[in-house]
């Protein structure tokens, strides 16, 4: 899950992590109301999406008078905010984040997530803030240095120290480094993050190190420990059709192309997406819908397939382990009759009493390719599409 970067920061505030003074505004009257409250002569009006690349893309503005973060907070609340990280399409703006103005000294980068290839965390940090990471690590690697964190110690202070010693710090801004990468470590894994990302952190004349922008993602299968992030979710955010799926409990991942995939099972699911690409297709989505397909779960996952306008043909991909291929033959043969299912579908059903099911979708009368195997059908599925 995703939250926005005002939420962030209250995560952070919780854990001791420097961060401006600001507060959410839904609206221009709110917005002035909260540049009030901050008080001093110079606020900072933030666009709040699930995306970077705001400042770019006119998100993020600077205010020296309550007159200006008005007519700012009006320009932006409503606008149509579109980054590097939102598509052309872009996303409008609904909240903003009112900030107190810092004065940067020079920025710099942090970032912790899951090195999967050697299960520990890393921790990275940059002198190169305020630009996309991804570009840093592809034109100059050396400039990100990196500490992996044992799991059953946690950052030590000399990893922290040595984190700050490369930023290049006077000793001051170097004893608040330290304090603010151990702090965000501890948010990190206290809040079952599986991204922490600061870009940038900025020190200030003063000596102080804060984060100017914050972004923290987490592990879905951790929320039930923490509802108060939960209650961070902007459905707003995310896909309609990914929040229809999950009311089904499907797994649902919207993707590009145009076959739509129906599989019982996360692993099976990857493999029939990898086949579909290699056939010359494009998978339209991820679903899984889980080991009992039965009527009800091939229905709904039809209805969420087909509110995709780019699905022009289905595969259906069960492996019936626990579930007998006769019953899923026949909960898709009910299904696509009730729904109206209007493109071709291509079905492959492997397992217990596969031919059965073979044979009860040839004599339903309704517009099923039965394939004998994974290859199989997405050679169908694709050439269903060429004409
Ligand atoms: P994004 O990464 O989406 O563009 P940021 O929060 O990183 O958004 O803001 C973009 C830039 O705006 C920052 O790199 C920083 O230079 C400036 N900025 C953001 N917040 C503040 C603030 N509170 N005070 C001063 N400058 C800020
Ligand atoms: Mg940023």
């Amino acid at each position: 899950m995703k939250i926005h970067e005002y939420q962030a920061k209250e995560i952070l505030r919780k854990f001791n992590v420097a961060v401006p003074k600001g507060k959410v505004a839904f609206s221009v009257d709110e917005a002035v109301h909260a540049a009030e409250e901050i008080g001093g002569g110079l606020w900072v009006v933030k666009a709040q999406i699930h995306a970077g690349g705001r400042g770019k893309g006119g998100g993020v503005k600077v205010a020296r008078s309550l007159d200006e973060v008005k007519n700012l907070a009006s320009q932006i609340l409503g606008m149509n905010l579109v980054t590097h990280q939102t598509g052309p399409e872009g996303k409008i703006v609904k909240r903003l984040l009112i900030e107190q103005g810092v004065n940067i000294e020079k920025e710099f980068y942090v970032g912790i997530t899951l090195d999967r290839a050697i299960s520990k965390n890393v921790v990275m940090v940059s002198t190169e803030g305020g630009m996309e990471i991804e570009k840093v690590a592809a034109e100059s690697p050396e400039k990100i240095i990196k500490e992996t964190i044992e799991p059953e110690l946690g950052i030590q202070p000399f990893q922290a120290k040595k984190l700050a010693f490369a930023l290049g710090l006077n000793s001051i801004q170097h004893k608040n480094a330290v304090k603010f990468l151990m702090g965000l470590y501890s948010a990190y894994v206290e809040s079952d993050c599986s991204l922490a990302e600061i870009n940038p952190l900025v020190v200030t004349k003063e000596g102080d190190v804060i984060a100017l922008d914050a972004k923290m993602n987490f592990d879905d299968n951790a929320l039930y420990r923490h509802p108060d992030i939960e209650s961070y979710r902007d459905l707003y955010e995310e896909d309609p059709l990914e929040i229809e799926a999950s009311k089904y409990s499907l797994n649902y991942i919207k993707l590009d192309g145009n076959v739509g995939c129906m599989v019982n099972g996360a692993g099976l699911a990857m493999a029939t997406m990898d086949i579909i690409k290699l056939a010359g297709g494009e998978p339209a989505n991820f679903l899984d819908v889980g080991g009992g397909a039965n009527k009800e779960t091939v229905a709904n996952g039809f209805k969420i397939i087909l509110s995709d306008p780019n699905v022009k043909a289905i595969l259906i991909n069960i492996f019936g382990g626990i579930v007998r291929c006769d019953r899923v033959a026949q909960g898709v043969i009910d299904a696509a009759q009730e729904i109206k299912v209007n493109v071709p579908i291509v079905v492959r059903l492997e397992g217990t009493n596969a031919m059965e099911a073979g044979v009860l979708l040839k004599e339903s009368g309704l517009n099923f390719e039965v394939a004998s195997s994974l290859k199989d059908a997405a050679t169908k599925v694709t050439a269903v599409l060429r004409n």
